[in-house]
């Protein structure tokens, strides 16, 4: 088949193999135990269920949805930003709706760059930045993310222009925060040299013991920088498909422009449901946010005993782990995988910085997560204190 070019430049996309590779073990007869990918396994708060189920009873929202989002939509993202982040919004520049965010983020690069222009995109990293980079013709430019600089870029190391640049705090695959300075030091630097700053915040309110700093609370960070946002993991509604874009007016509206030229904008009863997720009872997201924080707990113990390299992620429900010496992240995750059905996300799927890691994500019961240590055992051996 003649796939136009820019389908070609695509990076091969390791998660379909490995998606294969799990497929086949069932099939064997094998009881996988998937902690590969990052979809909650907690159901979405009732609530938000309740709200989603009257507003598709309302014939008023059957038609069209306006492209920007509901201005209640708008103003319950703007309530929200307020009473978390401490941050004022005006919900009708402000603020846009996206049919999930990784919509936005991957719509964003073809209201902003020209044929060849570069992006800078972290790596390890989300493969959508370097992907949405491809598709509008552009050239991703990567900025390793070392376990010695916690995960952050070190910018004094970029060289040359570029148009945008992505970052993503707290950190999908290593769990990382970003300190407030560090957010600081990006702005300035995407100010100076005109680079427009795309945050994404899709874990901004699951931190566990820290509170993480959304980019729009940086002084200045309004005249170079927009912020995406979801609802997918916070309120366990992956499935939604709603997200939302907040901060530069200018830019959002460059992103808009795109928008209303591709899609037609995220269902009105969905929408509704996204108001009682962000405006409601704080009850369901603060004991999901309790329950990642109890599989850490056991994980990270696991870990430990297993004698295994890693910081304890301090938000998301992720675990960035060093492979032993002597494997690479696909023949690690091979191994567990073939050895004794647990599947961690080779760290290379991410970018070639990510060499060395696999990332576990807690997205499955403590019994699964306590089998799955055990059965690590057989693959790393007994753990060092019954040796
Ligand atoms: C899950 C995830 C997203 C996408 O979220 P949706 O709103 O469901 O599209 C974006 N960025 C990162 C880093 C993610 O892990």
């Amino acid at each position: 088949m003649d796939y136009a070019r820019r389908i070609q430049q695509l990076p091969r996309y390791l998660f379909a193999e490995l998606d294969a590779a799990k497929q086949q073990a069932r099939q064997r007869g094998v009881d996988v135990i998937d902690l590969g990918v990052g979809d909650p396994d907690l159901p979405t708060p009732r609530h938000i269920v309740e709200a989603l189920a009257r507003g598709a009873r309302d014939p008023s929202t059957h038609q069209y949805p306006s492209y920007e989002g509901d201005l209640e939509f708008r103003e319950a993202v703007a309530r929200m930003y307020r009473r978390v982040h401490g941050v004022r919004l005006d919900p009708h520049r402000e603020v846009i709706a996206l049919i999930g965010s990784k919509e936005g983020i991957a719509h964003a690069p073809l209201a902003f760059i020209n044929p060849g222009e570069r992006v800078l995109v972290p790596d390890p990293g989300y493969p959508v930045y370097r992907a949405s980079t491809i598709l509008a013709g552009g050239r991703p430019v990567e900025m390793p993310l070392r376990e010695k600089n916690g995960f952050l870029p070190d910018l004094s190391k970029v060289r040359g222009g570029a148009r945008l640049m992505f970052l993503n705090y707290p950190n999908n695959p290593t769990a990382a925060v970003a300190p407030r300075g560090f957010l600081r030091e990006a702005v300035d630097f995407c100010r100076d040299r005109g680079v427009h700053l795309l945050h994404d915040f899709a874990y901004g309110e699951m931190g566990f013991d820290v509170r993480p700093p959304s980019v729009l609370s940086v002084p200045g960070a309004r005249d170079a920088a927009v912020e995406f946002h979801s609802l997918s993991k916070t309120y366990c509604m992956t499935g939604w498909r709603l997200g939302f874009a907040v901060g530069n007016a200018e830019l959002l509206a460059g992103l808009l422009k795109v928008k209303t030229n591709i899609d037609s904008g995220a269902f009105r009863a969905v929408q509704r449901a996204g108001i009682a997720a962000l405006n409601g009872p704080r009850g369901p997201a603060r004991k999901s946010l309790g329950v990642y924080r109890e599989r850490r707990d056991l994980f990270v113990e696991g870990l430990r005993r297993l004698g295994l390299r890693f910081h304890p992620p301090r938000a998301t429900f992720y675990v960035w782990v060093r492979v032993p010496r002597g494997s690479t992240s696909l023949g690690f995750s091979g191994r567990l995988l073939e050895g004794v059905g647990v599947v961690a996300t080779p760290g290379v799927g991410f970018g070639r910085h990510g060499e060395g890691y696999v990332r576990f994500s807690l997205t499955k019961p403590r019994e699964r997560i306590r089998e799955a240590l055990e059965r690590m055992e057989d693959v790393l051996g007994a753990p060092k204190a019954r040796q």
